[in-house]
């Protein structure tokens, strides 16, 4: 049922305030109304939320709210909202707190007893999700990929069996390492979508086993480009690496004590002629 109470600026209080991805059609009625009546809105970066403010007629002040600052200009605006002014929270695009500032201001408004109030629009994370194809009954974000090769191995290596559907921010400068980790780490047949450019002109969205992706982003430099959301299949028991035989897993587990298991199952591969990635995925779940 609809309830239109909820739209109209409830002062005073913090308001978070989602903005479009890409494509400016995406603001909805309530944010719109919210940005226009508020006292005062906390943006990330104050020249890039003036061109949005412009493009929709708003001429309500704007003060800067960024990493950098945000511990310490926390306390300012809460004192404000306590004074009795109203202030919306944007960030560059989507929303706020997702991997983006505001999370130190909506903690210290709760302390303070200020009234958060958020409200619903676009966040990439959800936008990527709708149109995977992927399982979205259970699901997490962790945020951007680790930028350095051991920190993204790590990582992968945490969720190598997680049943849920992983999603990651991705930048379009560290997309093909990042591939090649994903390969080394979770093998050529996992299920990865690419969804880039989303809402915009050049809205890419690509589910293929890694193997196939990494071939395909390589065949096409503009498939590496613009503002990125990897998602990753759950983990699913796999028939063929339980149908390894016995003498190979034996002497994988004699030459891991000795060698990397990277080496380990290429070698075991070479002997038993069988595949590595196969040999190597058996060793991930059951030797590390
Ligand atoms: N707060 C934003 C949200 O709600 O999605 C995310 C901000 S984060 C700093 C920026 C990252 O989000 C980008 O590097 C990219 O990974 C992802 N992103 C933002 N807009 C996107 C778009 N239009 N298409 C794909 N990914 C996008």
């Amino acid at each position: 049922m609809i309830d239109n109470k909820t739209a109209l600026l409830d002062l005073p209080a913090l308001y978070i305030v989602p903005t479009p991805i890409g494509n400016l059609g995406d603001i909805t009625q309530r944010s719109l109304d919210i940005l226009h009546q508020v006292d005062l809105i906390a943006a990330e970066d104050t020249r890039h939320t003036g061109r949005l403010l412009s493009h929709f007629g708003i001429a309500t002040k704007t003060y800067a709210l960024h990493d950098h600052n945000e511990q310490q200009k926390a306390q300012v605006l809460v004192e404000k909202v306590l004074a009795g002014e109203s202030i919306a929270l944007v960030s560059d695009a989507g929303t706020p707190l997702i991997s983006d500032p505001g999370y130190h201001l909506v903690t210290k408004c709760r302390q303070a007893g200020v009234k958060v109030v958020p409200l619903p629009g676009a966040c990439a994370v959800i936008t990527a999700l709708s149109a995977s194809g992927l399982p979205s009954d259970r699901f997490s974000f962790e945020g951007f990929f680790p930028a350095k090769s051991k920190g993204r191995k790590d990582k992968l290596l945490e969720i190598y069996k997680a049943e849920r559907t992983c999603i990651f921010y991705e930048s379009p400068h560290r997309i093909t390492d990042s591939l090649a980790d994903m390969l080394e780490v979770l093998g050529p047949d996992r299920e990865v979508v690419l969804a880039r450019e989303l809402t915009k002109t050049f809205e890419t969205i690509h589910g293929a086993p890694l193997g196939e992706l990494v071939e395909w982003i390589e065949e096409d430099s503009n498939r590496k480009r613009g503002e990125m959301v990897l998602l990753i299949h759950g983990y699913r028991e796999d028939k063929q690496a339980d149908a390894l035989p016995d003498d190979a897993l034996r002497t994988l587990k004699i030459l891991v004590q000795e060698l990397p298991l990277k080496k380990a199952a290429a070698l075991v591969a070479e002997i038993h002629n069988l595949k590595k990635n196969a040999l190597y995925k058996w060793g991930l779940e059951n030797l590390e």
